[in-house]
């Protein structure tokens, strides 16, 4: 199989990272919550972006990666204290290191221009859900002259098959196939995952995000009138919205523009786009456009993101362009 040093090198890290965010996750309290305190997602964030480019860095040097995080603030004398709990994380994780190295791997993430080769990552994706306790991704992506060839979503919190335990971890190299695995037993032989059959519109589950200010709820709710959908929508947080799809729990997934001039964010997508399309699905933006890759951190050719398991996915935009406000 192409790539495989390279999926092996970010199912690792990705594992990495998701213990670190799981550790931060489970010491949020309600009381953190209440006082609106965002650093338990700050640190996770950090944490894991770190943890995932020193392990790039080490496998792949002369990879560039587009990442959500920069050091910036971390490095002001203001970023100290959040500073040394991501170093305290990231030696929980087994990785010791002082805080400039901390700050230089997380560093190593700040590109931001298109190049032949390079990875993107979002260290914590739906940091809502994440604060919520409820869903979030890691997610990470190899990209090669504009093609997705290797993507990864960690799951942390979505159940794996009809096991009592969660996490998931979810991946896709291109040509062969979408997988998944328990996100606590790298041991255990890998599942391979398919969309689902659904093709009468009404049937379809859809998904779209928890925040209406990302994906316009009123736009989703026409649509699902003039298609004569009965099931209620699911509200995820993160890019598990693509793995529901992936693994035919969900047949469509709608990220339909809030407002005129967002552009998408690669890292928001790329893992997922790929893991959807190789388990069988339709990934275009709401015009119908393909995911476009090559205009570096932002989507700048795309508008929101319609993913389906491929049976319906013309009429779908037909129906969006037919509500479009
Ligand atoms: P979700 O969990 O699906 O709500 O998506 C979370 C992602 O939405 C974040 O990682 C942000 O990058 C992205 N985001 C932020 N503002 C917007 C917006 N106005 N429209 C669409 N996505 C957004
Ligand atoms: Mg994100």
């Amino acid at each position: 199989m192409p790539f495989e040093s390279e999926l092996r090198t970010a199912l690792e890290a990705v594992r990495q990272a998701a213990k670190v965010c799981r550790s931060v996750q489970s010491s949020i309290t309600t009381e953190s919550l209440a006082k609106k305190d965002n650093s338990p997602v700050t640190v996770a964030d950090y944490a894991s972006q770190a943890l995932i480019c020193r392990t790039l860095q080490a496998k792949f040097p002369s990879d560039p990666v587009i990442g959500e995080e920069g050091a910036a603030e971390l490095r002001l004398p203001d970023g100290a204290t959040f500073l040394s709990r991501i170093v305290e994380e990231c030696r929980s994780a087994g990785v010791t290191a002082s805080a400039l190295e901390i700050c230089d791997w997380i560093d190593r993430g700040g590109t931001s221009t298109f190049s032949p080769r390079f990875w993107t990552l979002d260290p914590i994706d739906g940091t809502k859900g994440f604060l919520r306790k409820e869903q979030y991704a890691i997610s990470l992506a190899l990209i090669i002259d504009g093609t997705i060839e290797v993507g990864v979503l960690g799951c942390p919190n979505m159940p794996f098959e009809d096991a009592a335990s969660s996490g998931v971890l979810a991946w896709a190299v291109r040509g062969h196939g979408a997988w998944m695995q328990s996100l606590d037993a790298p041991e255990t032989t890998p599942v391979q995952i398919h969309v689902s059959e659904t093709s009468d519109a009404a049937e379809l589950l859809f998904c779209e995000s928890v925040e209406s200010g990302h994906s316009s709820h009123d736009w989703s709710g026409l649509i699902a009138s003039d298609l004569a959908i009965h099931k209620e929508p699911v509200r995820m947080d993160s890019q598990c919205k693509y793995l529901a799809v992936a693994c035919g729990d969900a047949d469509l997934y709608l990220r339909l523009p809030t407002r005129k001039g967002y552009q998408e964010k690669i890292w928001d997508h790329a893992g997922g786009v790929l893991v959807v399309t190789e388990a069988g699905g339709t990934v275009t933006d709401i015009h119908g456009k393909a995911a476009d890759f090559c205009h570096g951190a932002c989507m700048a050719v795309n508008e929101g993101m319609v993913v389906t398991n491929g049976k319906l996915h013309e009429r779908i935009i037909t129906a969006i362009s037919r509500h479009a406000p």
